[in-house]
């Protein structure tokens, strides 16, 4: 249940000059720029952490913006390259023109999905609301069945169908199934999602326990003590951890550029102790960097989307030892 001061925030928020909503986005946002990025990066590498990259932007309106980020993800990669970061991409299929053109979506996708198979890197689907669910699997699907294995999906805990599309990726793709497991951003309706925190937590932890089970690669994307707690101890269930080869006999091989089965994401500039303490621990650790200059855009539909997020910025902002970068 969203309160009133999560109300509050977003309608004070939404109507604060521009650059005060950059000021707040500072910390979640790498910048405009991708050389913002970079540096962004290049501090973070001293920490021990790797990354994915996000190029703001989402449902666009014509193909001349998809081009636009086809072209942005080249550059991205031509950067994670030339600086040598432990770095993949994370792409909004909706950017690429999914919704709007679905047959020359795909083929952006395509194409960037093979540029990055050349250079040995990963490409990870965000998932979008749930117009696109079933589309956005199906590109996974599609291009794991055209030879590309080196793209996956998110799926988000809060929709009811998540433990079926596990069985159904698990079925298709076998071990060769690599997951995001998030509890889902947007606030979707509750014929088709968990709407309660301890029905979305026990759901993502479900979910979790399922990718587990089907040998699949496992990114926790989460800030939540239950749900980190809970992959934990199912790691330690499977004999799984940092520094041990994947003792799952139905896991695929050990990928490059990725940990032991598993890793743990988190978005930039939330809960820095805690990715700090997980990778102090030996687990690999992403950081999921936003750049781009749609920042503002990003940043104020967020809020819009997802109310309570306004609650978890002020939070940082009045209580920082709750939630440091
Ligand atoms: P919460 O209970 O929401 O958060 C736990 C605590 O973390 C909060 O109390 C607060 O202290 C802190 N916190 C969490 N978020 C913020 C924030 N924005 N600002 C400040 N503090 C915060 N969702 C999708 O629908 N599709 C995706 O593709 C997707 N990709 C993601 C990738 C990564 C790497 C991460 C970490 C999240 C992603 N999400 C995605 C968002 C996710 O679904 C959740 O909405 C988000 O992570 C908040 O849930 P939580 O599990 O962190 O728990």
């Amino acid at each position: 249940m969203v309160g009133w001061f999560s109300k509050l925030i977003v309608a004070t928020t939404v109507r604060m000059p521009r650059w005060f909503v950059r000021w707040v986005s500072r910390r979640y946002v790498a910048g405009a720029s991708l050389d913002e990025a970079v540096a962004v990066m290049k501090r973070l590498t001293n920490e021990g952490a790797c990354f994915t990259i996000d190029v703001l932007g989402e449902e666009i309106s014509s193909m001349d913006e998809a081009t636009f980020f086809l072209e942005e993800y080249i550059r991205v990669m031509n950067a994670i390259q030339e600086h040598g970061f432990d770095a993949n991409l994370s792409i909004k299929p909706t950017a690429f023109g999914l919704l709007i053109d679905p047959e020359a979506g795909m083929k952006n996708i395509r194409k960037l999905v093979q540029m990055a198979a050349k250079e040995d890197m990963f490409v990870r689907l965000d998932m979008e609301d749930h117009r696109v669910t079933t589309q956005t699997i199906d590109v996974v699907l599609a291009l794991h069945s055209e030879g590309l294995t080196n793209v996956g999906t998110v799926l988000q805990g809060r929709l009811f169908r998540t433990l079926a599309d596990i069985d159904a990726l698990e079925t298709a793709l076998g071990p060769a199934a690599d997951y995001r497991i998030c509890k889902g951003i947007y606030l979707e309706p509750e014929d088709i999602s968990f709407t309660g925190y301890r029905d979305i937590v026990d759901a993502t932890n479900a979910a979790i326990d399922r990718m587990f089970a089907a040998g699949a690669y496992v990114g926790v994307a989460s800030h939540d003590l239950p749900v980190i707690d809970h992959t934990l101890s199912a790691l330690s269930s499977y004999k799984m951890g940092p520094g041990i080869d994947d003792p799952r006999p139905n896991a695929g091989p050990q990928r490059h550029h990725k940990g032991p089965g598993y890793e743990f994401q988190l978005l930039l500039g939330v809960r820095g102790p805690l990715r700090r303490r997980l990778l102090n621990e030996g687990h690999r650790t992403r950081v999921y960097i936003p750049y781009g200059e749609k920042w503002y855009e990003y940043s104020i539909r967020r809020l819009k989307e997802n109310p309570t997020i306004g609650t978890q910025v002020a939070k940082a902002f009045l209580m920082p030892w709750t939630n440091r970068p």
